[in-house]
């Protein structure tokens, strides 16, 4: 079994525990009989309320959604409540939460010491072969929209601490402890996609800022309400999420400067 006291990672955790903690969507609690997880919105639950499970079971609650949908990225805001694991030490702990945040600990670890261990989105790219070459060929504006609509609070928790030029890292404060470090293979498929799209033949529409406005809390709404049975890395699908938010990302900078804080797609930003 790990020993806390050998991985500075864990040790480090829990210093930073001390009563409780939340990790992306999972509350971690120190009990008198070692730690308990549950999800945050179940944080005043009974505990009868809530399915027992055991470490090993987190692995199966991680990999769907409620509706049954596979998550590509297990940082996506959509994990399954109704659950408590409790855990006996530290060890256990640690495995906990690799199952439902797969390299959580070490991420975390490594950016705590500044710099953090980041690679860019151009170093990262520019190292890729066969079809994922197409992604070094958005330039900055294009993969600043395309990382944007990827990587926005709705569709993943871990903070962005990667960037490419001319979009900053993500606040401290933002979205959760869970650092990424490098792209990942959904934002990598993603920007290959974003790339096709740029390539096909454009078209000039005609909108005052006022219509333009309309078609963002369209494209705001439709993001939120996918089709049900839409697979979230199926980005051939026009009313992929992620593909509304990237359209989105495009209009908005095409509102006038002064007109643009009133795009309701902000709202939530
Ligand atoms: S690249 Fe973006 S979507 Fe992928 S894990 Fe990192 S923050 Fe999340």
């Amino acid at each position: 079994m790990t020993n806390a006291f050998h991985n500075p990672a864990l040790a480090a955790f829990l210093d930073a525990l001390a009563a409780e903690l939340t990790v992306a969507q999972v509350r971690v609690r120190r009990t008198a009989d070692g730690f308990e997880l549950r999800h945050e919105a179940d944080d005043r639950a009974a505990d009868g309320d809530l399915r027992p499970l055991s470490v090993a079971e987190l692995c199966a609650l991680a990999t769907h959604a409620d509706n049954g949908a596979f998550r590509p990225l297990r940082a996506a805001p959509n994990l399954r409540r109704g659950w408590r694991c409790k855990v006996g030490d530290a060890a256990e702990l640690e495995l906990a939460l690799n199952r439902l945040y797969p390299g959580f600990l070490a991420d975390w670890f490594a950016a705590l010491t500044p710099p953090p261990p980041v690679t860019n989105y151009r170093p990262f790219v520019e190292r890729q072969t066969g079809m994922y070459r197409l992604a070094a060929k958005l330039n900055d504006a294009q993969a600043a929209q395309t990382i944007r609509a990827c990587c926005h609070a709705r569709f993943c928790l871990k903070r962005r601490l990667w960037t490419v030029a001319g979009l900053a890292p993500d606040p401290p404060t933002a979205k959760s402890m869970i650092p990424c470090l490098e792209p990942c293979a959904l934002l990598l498929e993603f920007a290959r996609k974003s790339m096709r799209l740029e390539q096909e033949e454009k078209m000039t529409v005609d909108l005052s800022p006022s219509d333009l406005r309309s078609v963002l809390a369209a494209l705001d709404w439709a993001a939120q309400h996918p089709p049900p049975d839409l697979r979230e890395a199926d980005f051939a699908d026009a009313a992929n999420p992620r593909r509304l938010r990237r359209v989105a990302e495009k209009l908005r900078a095409r509102l006038p400067a002064e007109t643009a804080g009133q795009n309701p797609d902000e709202r939530d930003e």
